[in-house]
């Protein structure tokens, strides 16, 4: 966090104003981060198939979509108060510290094992350690608006929600993108975009935040389709984590055993958090049934069946899909990149990021800050790779200081530019992050050479 924050990765919002609550700002790296990450996820959700097509909706959406989908009527947390200090707590996650299986429990079952835990003295804040604790009651994570609305009043009737979720638009918008775009059963819509909810505890940085990023994937089929590509996605989606980086031991399945009603399977992808002391959600792969259009369609009274045209069958479509907060990836990415090594006495700090997602892959130093025709040149070689690659100049403190520097927002290379390029063999010093090797490259060379290893 400390790093996150000394090298513009993650702010605290309103920070002036003392912060507010679980809400963060992206500085310049981290929106480097955050956008080479989100890049990543869509090139290999969308770009590089036929069977995703994309889409953008609106934060705001007509209320009813949220009562069609159940959220406003329980979309809901337990939640516990401290009557000492007044925290926040979730009953569920309170149960779980001591093993009990809370998930998606009634409020009576939280409240029999909350009892329990009483009886036996172990129930106790985990901000000041008091047993003076409330029941457990509902809590809905749902944020409102008065958007729109000709009084400033949240009445029944003019309430607006902030989008809980980004799937929502994906459902209805999925006619308009089948007539629009001729897609055929099956096939995918992905989305990115913000989502709220009102968490009732929010500790951990930005693993839990009350202002997120999702990226969504829903996938519709024919049911009879459901196993075998919930099948490849799951596969699909571990293997992209491989692909940047995690080993096979830095994630695991959870698989749910209290299912939603409509559901017929659900597995999470969980990250061994170093900096959180174990195993947590990142995404979740869903099956959902035919619940979502089938809702939609009765509450709006919109006809949202599927024509196959091959079988002659009319039917609503099912879905499976793939849910993952961006801010989360983003915290897993920095926390197994984080690296400290020992060098002589120094201790290193570097960013070990797969280079697709590294801010910035490129630094660009003159030896001397002093010398006119070193600095010229070497602005003359940040010009040229700029248009490229995100790159970076820095003629401040000596070379030393600005390696370490590129490693804690962990640069892949490091360009230098010294009396041998302009008076000898017009060649550059470029050391790399990870070795910390150091090799000559002519400046002709050097497109060619970050082209093959970027
Ligand atoms: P949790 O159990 O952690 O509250 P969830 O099961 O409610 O999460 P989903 O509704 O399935 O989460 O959301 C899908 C993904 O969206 C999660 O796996 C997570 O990566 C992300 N996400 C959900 N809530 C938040 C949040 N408050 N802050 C950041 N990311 C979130």
């Amino acid at each position: 966090m400390s790093l996150c924050k000394r090298r513009g990765f993650v702010f605290p919002s309103s920070e002036i104003y003392g912060g507010f609550g679980a809400i963060y700002d992206y500085g310049h790296y981290g929106t480097l981060l955050k956008n080479n990450i989100r890049d990543a996820w869509w090139k290999h959700m969308v770009q590089y198939r036929e069977d995703v097509v994309a889409l953008d909706s609106a934060i705001f959406m007509h209320p009813t979509t949220w009562k069609a989908s159940g959220h406003v009527d329980s979309f809901d947390d337990p939640q516990v108060d401290c009557r000492k200090c007044k925290a926040r707590m979730r009953a569920d996650h309170l149960l779980e510290e001591f093993g009990v299986n809370a998930d998606k429990q009634t409020i009576e079952f939280l409240n029999t094992e909350l009892d329990k835990l009483r009886v036996e003295k172990k129930l106790k804040c985990v901000v000041c350690g008091s047993s003076d604790l409330t029941e457990a009651k509902q809590f809905s994570l749902m944020v409102k608006s008065n958007l729109g609305s000709p009084t400033d009043a949240l009445s029944e009737e003019n309430v607006v929600y902030l989008r809980p979720e980004t799937c929502g638009g994906i459902y209805l918008e999925y006619k308009n993108t089948v007539d629009s775009t001729r897609m055929k059963l099956p096939f995918g819509i992905a989305q990115v975009g913000k989502a709220f909810r009102n968490e009732i505890v929010a500790r951990q940085f930005i693993f839990r935040t009350r202002e997120f990023e999702q990226m969504e994937m829903q996938y519709f089929l024919h049911p009879d389709e459901m196993k075998t590509k919930y099948e490849e996605w799951k596969k699909t989606r571990w293997q992209w984590y491989l692909d940047y980086g995690m080993s096979e031991n830095d994630i695991r399945w959870y698989k749910h055993e209290k299912l939603a009603h409509y559901a017929s399977e659900a597995y999470d992808v969980e990250y061994n958090f170093r900096s959180l002391g174990g195993f947590k959600e990142i995404e979740g792969i869903h099956a959902r049934g035919d619940w979502d259009l089938s809702q939609h369609s009765k509450f709006s009274g919109v006809d949202l069946t599927y024509f196959d045209e091959k079988t002659k069958e009319r039917f609503i479509p099912h879905i499976m899909e793939t849910s993952v907060g961006l801010g989360r990836l983003f915290l897993m990415f920095i926390d197994k990149a984080y690296t400290e090594e020992l060098i002589g006495d120094e201790t290193r700090t570097v960013l070990k990021f797969d280079y697709r997602l590294a801010p910035v892959k490129i630094a660009i130093f003159p030896l001397l800050k002093n010398k006119p025709e070193l600095v010229a040149k070497a602005k003359e070689i940040y010009n040229q790779l700029k248009l490229k690659w995100q790159c970076e100049f820095d003629d401040n403190g000596n070379v030393g200081k600005r390696y370490r520097r590129q490693d804690e927002i962990g640069t892949p290379f490091c360009v230098t530019i010294d009396f041998d390029t302009i008076e000898k063999d017009n060649t550059v010093t470029v050391r790399d992050r990870d070795t910390m090797q150091q090799e000559r490259v002519t400046v002709d060379g050097l497109l060619d050479f970050f082209g093959k290893k970027l």
